[in-house]
């Protein structure tokens, strides 16, 4: 298997894949990247030609990182099979492209046009009023290359913030709450879904996972199945794709796809009788899918910027750590806690332990 990214999205997709006997090749520039334990690492940049030829010797290649140059995967896709589709990765790279898609698949989605300069941005502002949101086409994530304006003054100011990219304007959606629906397609077109789980973030950064959501009608679950078999459909897609909601009332607003494994799918490891990395491992490799139904309720809090005392986490009950090998910095992703409980008050008694210990919130 190879993987362009060798992430914390890599390491446990390895783990998964490791008792289907799987061996891993992660290209990655970092060195000492979390993925690089549990495989052969070559640390060169993505398109360079010794980590393409590494990968082409695989069998099937995927990637765990977004921002992998779609030449890189389209130059391999001629070589070996690549999967989730070199496309898929296209679209999710670019907002606008990935906007007018969710248009297209008469998917709901926040109004929007796109800016490529003060004075379009003006325009649009116009067009769509305020609030809105501000987003560069490429390379945002953890709500970097964003800009909320509040007030046609803020225009200039929202234009120099994302240093004149090329970029979109939205509509500010007043939503209740942030859901998102982990899908995987096999290579023969069978897909499965997992329950929608409600995702908290700060500063644009993932916090806090609860899954399944509470209070989810069977109506908004089989809403967001049907949008994202439209997606997984139109991209011939193989492999766990994630899809990130917005629900205002009773309606769902599709935000963004994530081409691969994703944050909001690590509960699965041990909340799901099969995980995202185990489906995605199985669909990628043409194998049947798992089963994605629940195990009991569970929270996901990510260790943003610092570690709680490893022992202190795993005297709660049914607590379970994942520590990715990287050193603490601020906003950055070092780890997960993700803990059950057999009922809802359970679990909220075990997540309020959990989130009082020091080193779990980062502070402000
Ligand atoms: P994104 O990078 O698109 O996932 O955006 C990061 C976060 O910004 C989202 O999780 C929302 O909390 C918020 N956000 C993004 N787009 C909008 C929008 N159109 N209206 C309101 N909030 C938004």
């Amino acid at each position: 298997m190879g993987v362009l990214g060798a992430g914390q999205l890599g390491r446990m997709l390895a783990l998964a894949g490791t008792p289907l006997d799987c061996r891993f090749v992660f290209v990655d520039p970092s060195p000492g990247a979390p993925a690089a334990a549990l495989g052969q690492h070559i640390a060169c940049e993505y398109t360079a030609p010794e980590g393409l030829a590494a990968l082409a010797a695989c069998d099937v290649v995927t990637y765990e990182f977004e921002s992998v140059p779609v030449e890189a995967a389209d130059a391999l896709a001629d070589r070996v099979p690549v999967f989730p589709p070199p496309a898929a990765l296209r679209v999710a790279q670019d907002r606008l492209l990935e906007k007018s898609a969710f248009r297209d698949l008469g998917i709901a989605t926040a109004p929007f046009e796109p800016v490529n300069s003060e004075a379009e941005l003006a325009q649009a502002v116009l067009k769509l009023g305020l609030p809105a949101v501000l987003k560069t086409r490429r390379f945002g994530y953890d709500g970097k290359g964003q800009f909320v304006l509040n007030e046609p003054e803020d225009v200039p100011i929202a234009w120099a913030a994302l240093l004149g990219a090329p970029s979109i304007l939205e509509g500010f959606v007043h939503f209740e709450r942030e859901l998102s629906l982990l899908a995987a397609r096999g290579r023969s077109g069978e897909i499965r879904f997992y329950p929608l789980v409600e995702n908290q973030h700060e500063r644009g950064i993932l916090r806090k996972t609860v899954a399944p959501a509470a209070a989810v009608s069977a109506a908004l679950q089989s809403g967001a199945e049907l949008s994202a078999t439209l997606i997984l459909e139109r991209l011939a897609y193989v492999g766990v794709l994630a899809l990130e909601l917005f629900q205002v009332e009773s309606r769902l607003v599709a935000n963004e796809i994530a081409p691969r494994v994703h944050n909001s799918g690590h509960f699965s490891i041990e909340g799901s009788r099969t995980s995202q990395f185990e489906n995605h491992m199985r669909a990628i490799l043409g194998l049947p899918l798992g089963d994605t139904a629940t195990i009991s309720p569970s929270c996901m809090l990510n260790l943003v910027g610092s570690l709680p005392e490893s022992a202190a986490v795993l005297e709660v009950p049914d607590a379970h750590l994942h520590l990715y090998g990287k050193a603490a910095r601020a906003g950055r992703k070092v780890g997960h806690i993700t803990v059950r409980g057999a009922t809802e008050s359970e679990l909220a008694e075990r997540v309020a332990i959990l989130e009082a210990l020091p080193g779990v919130r980062e502070a402000p």
